[in-house]
């Protein structure tokens, strides 16, 4: 099964998608966090990727489908993988839908996350992530140990309120019109409301899913 998580940053697609995974025995790839790995390297990509990353900005469609393409070759992804952080354009959407389609697959599910704007920004400008796992927590302090693997939890760099401001635009401007897009295609569009405990929401969307 190939779920794309769709919401606004701060709705807890990077929150869910591991639990998510773990209860459908599938992988799940973020580019959120491949891109920042590339960063850190000091990979071409990443020193391509980072002043859009740290502007709050998307970075190039061409960048993210050559990811899409590379994941889709890894045999681990046979029997399908959560999507965190990508389809986020249109032409990211029907960039998509050609590589999978020459591999003869499809995205079978979007499970489309609901927060009102207050609670985005409250929860991102209270956000830190584990600079080891990447995962993210609200309400801890940057410097703290990960309590899932012992790294040091930090702020991301567009998580200040500039960048969360232009990171909602453009979700609004960019990434809402592949809702639509996903409507139009017949692709099964699954909402869920995504404000509550992480285990609350976890459950919301695995019932949600398709069986
Ligand atoms: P995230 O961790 O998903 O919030 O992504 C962090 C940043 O990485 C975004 O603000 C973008 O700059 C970049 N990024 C991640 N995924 C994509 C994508 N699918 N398309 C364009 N840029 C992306």
């Amino acid at each position: 099964m190939i779920i794309v998580l769709l919401g606004p940053p701060g709705a807890g697609k990077g929150t869910q998608a591991e639990p998510v995974a773990q209860r459908l025995g599938i992988p799940k790839i973020a580019t959120g966090d491949v891109l920042r790995a590339a960063v850190r390297e000091g990979t071409p990509m990443g020193k391509a990727a980072q002043g859009y990353m740290d502007r709050g900005e998307l970075v190039p469609d061409a960048v993210i489908l050559g990811i899409m393409k590379e994941t889709f070759t890894r045999p681990e992804m046979a029997r399908g993988v959560i999507l965190d952080g990508v389809v986020r354009t249109v032409p990211q959407a029907e960039g998509l839908e050609r590589v999978l389609g020459e591999l003869g697959r499809q995205v079978d599910a979007v499970l489309l996350f609901e927060v009102p704007d207050d609670e985005l920004v409250r929860r991102l400008s209270g956000r830190t992530i584990c600079d080891r796992c990447q995962t993210p927590f609200t309400g801890r302090e940057p410097g703290t140990p990960c309590p899932k693997c012992g790294g040091t939890l930090v702020r991301r760099k567009d998580d200040d309120p500039d960048a969360v401001r232009r990171r909602l635009r453009v979700y609004r401007d960019q990434t809402a019109p592949v809702i639509d897009w996903y409507r139009t295609n017949g692709t099964p569009l699954l909402a869920v409301d995504a404000v509550g405990s992480p285990a609350d929401v976890t459950e919301r969307v695995v019932r949600a899913l398709p069986k």
